[in-house]
């Protein structure tokens, strides 16, 4: 394992430039009690942590900001430790990622079923300290509802167990103060590492399906029909097994495609339901496995003039946006307009559902976002243009799906945050807390 690698991680964000001279040290813990020993060399040189999985979140929380600060990185902690006798669950190291856990469950009928597009790097610790999900989250949900508790350790080397009900500790007092507080599974969930360390998950494992899919592709005539029929889809409680959409791609790299679409897999069963609500040309199986592979394509492909970047990354759209998709996507790409990026790949999963941060569920589409830079942009002009953006969705209620800006816009997790840092300890990311989280973070754009 290479430093550089560990430190950068398979950092996709743009916030791409570290200061290394301001990482004090790197540990790579095999165990929890390894784990429990960096975090308290971390304590004695005074230093906060950066909890690391796979680096592949992108809002810049997994780089630590550019302070002074030790790294402690997962990925010798990728064990399967147990699996329930009735295989409805397997106890997990944080740094296995869902490829690496479904390839031990290869044998028996049972998975996890938490499959972000990132499941071959990303680690199940990292992924739920962002509340990950899949392209199948409408159906099987997003982290937290497929976690059933989780170890997490917190600067003082205290092990604090926490469950959807609540939290068990050594330390009674500490356990009563957090249970008094309601500290639950729904708070580490993307709270990016802020509350401690996680070591080890109790994964929920389900079935493989077993019903017939079929595949079908809705060509819509405009952005605002693909939202419609998504809502109806939602509303109707389809149960779609993929859901993805394409809105827009730029000449430069649309190929074949005629977007907007939607690609849909979904139980034979449920076919008319969708015909009812909307035209369906029906895929093969190798069509469906094409689109899906353009699909993931198209976040690589790149512009013939100037750099691809991604600004905000994702946007959530849900309740009444859906219907005002049209107006919505094109407030946000004259934004980009008038700050001279250009709009290069607008796609993602739909119907799918997240979480915000005062844990409602939304239920709608996650738009990832590409635009296309001009060599002349400076560090400074893209931070901007990115928080003008996390204030034009709030202005336009998009909510980014958690993982990404959030932690700098999502005013209710972070006040929960705060509220309970103050009895569980801080050590741990307090950059995001920072007055100056973004200014740093704009130093980090390449
Ligand atoms: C190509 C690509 C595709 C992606 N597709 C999806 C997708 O389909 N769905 C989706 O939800 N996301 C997706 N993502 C985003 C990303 O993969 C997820 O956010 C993932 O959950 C991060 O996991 P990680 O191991 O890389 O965590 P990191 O990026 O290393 O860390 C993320 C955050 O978690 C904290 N953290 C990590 N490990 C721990 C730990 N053990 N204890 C406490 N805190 C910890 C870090 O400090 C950081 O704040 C994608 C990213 C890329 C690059």
């Amino acid at each position: 394992m290479r430093l550089r690698d560990v430190v950068a991680g398979a950092n996709a964000s743009m916030y791409y430039r570290t200061d290394f001279r301001r990482i004090k040290a790197v540990y790579y813990p095999q165990t929890e009690r390894d784990a429990v020993e960096a975090i308290a060399k971390a304590r004695e040189m005074g230093y906060d942590v950066t909890p690391k999985g796979a680096g592949s979140g992108l809002s810049g929380a997994c780089t630590g900001g550019n302070r002074d600060r030790v790294i402690i990185t997962t990925l010798r902690m990728n064990r399967v430790l147990s699996i329930s006798p009735d295989h409805t669950y397997a106890d997990v190291q944080p740094g296995a990622t869902p490829d690496e856990i479904n390839a031990v469950l290869a044998p028996s009928t049972m998975r996890f079923h938490v499959t972000p597009s990132s499941r071959d790097v990303a680690t199940v610790g990292g992924m739920l300290s962002t509340d990950s999900g899949g392209n199948d989250a409408w159906l099987h949900g997003t982290m937290r509802d497929n976690t059933l508790r989780a170890k997490i350790l917190t600067y003082d080397g205290k092990q604090i167990e926490v469950g959807r009900e609540g939290v068990r500790c050594e330390d009674t007092s500490l356990e009563d103060d957090l249970n008094r507080k309601a500290l639950t599974l729904n708070d580490i969930a993307d709270a990016h590492g802020l509350l401690g360390f996680v070591t080890e998950l109790r994964l929920a494992l389900k079935p493989i399906g077993d019903e017939t899919v079929m595949a079908g592709l809705v060509e819509c005539t405009d952005i605002s029909e693909l939202g419609s029929v998504v809502q109806d889809i939602i509303s109707a409680k389809i149960p779609v097994t993929y859901g993805e959409t394409v809105i827009y791609a730029h000449p430069d790299i649309r190929g074949s495609l005629n977007p907007p679409l939607l690609v849909l897999e979904f139980p034979e069963a449920h076919l008319r339901d969708l015909q009812s609500i909307t035209r369906l040309r029906m895929l093969t199986r190798e069509e469906l496995a094409e689109l899906k592979d353009i699909r993931l394509k198209l976040a690589k492909r790149t512009p013939k003039r100037g750099l691809q970047i991604s600004l905000f990354e994702d946007y959530g759209f849900y309740g009444h946006n859906l219907s005002r998709l049209q107006e919505r996507v094109e407030r946000i790409d004259s934004y980009l307009r008038e700050h001279s990026f250009e709009p290069l790949a607008k796609y993602g999963h739909a119907p799918t559902k997240w979480y915000m941060g005062d844990n409602t569920q939304a239920n709608g589409i996650i738009m990832h976002s590409n635009e296309i830079k001009q060599p002349r942009q400076s560090s400074s002009d893209v931070f901007e243009t990115a928080m003008g953006l996390v204030r034009l969705c709030e202005e336009l209620g998009v909510t980014p799906k958690p993982e990404h800006k959030w932690i700098y816009s999502d005013y209710a997790k972070l006040a929960r945050i705060r509220e309970l840092r103050e009895v569980i300890g801080g050590g741990f990311n307090s950059f995001i807390l920072d007055p100056d989280c973004g200014a740093v973070l704009s130093t980090m754009i390449q």
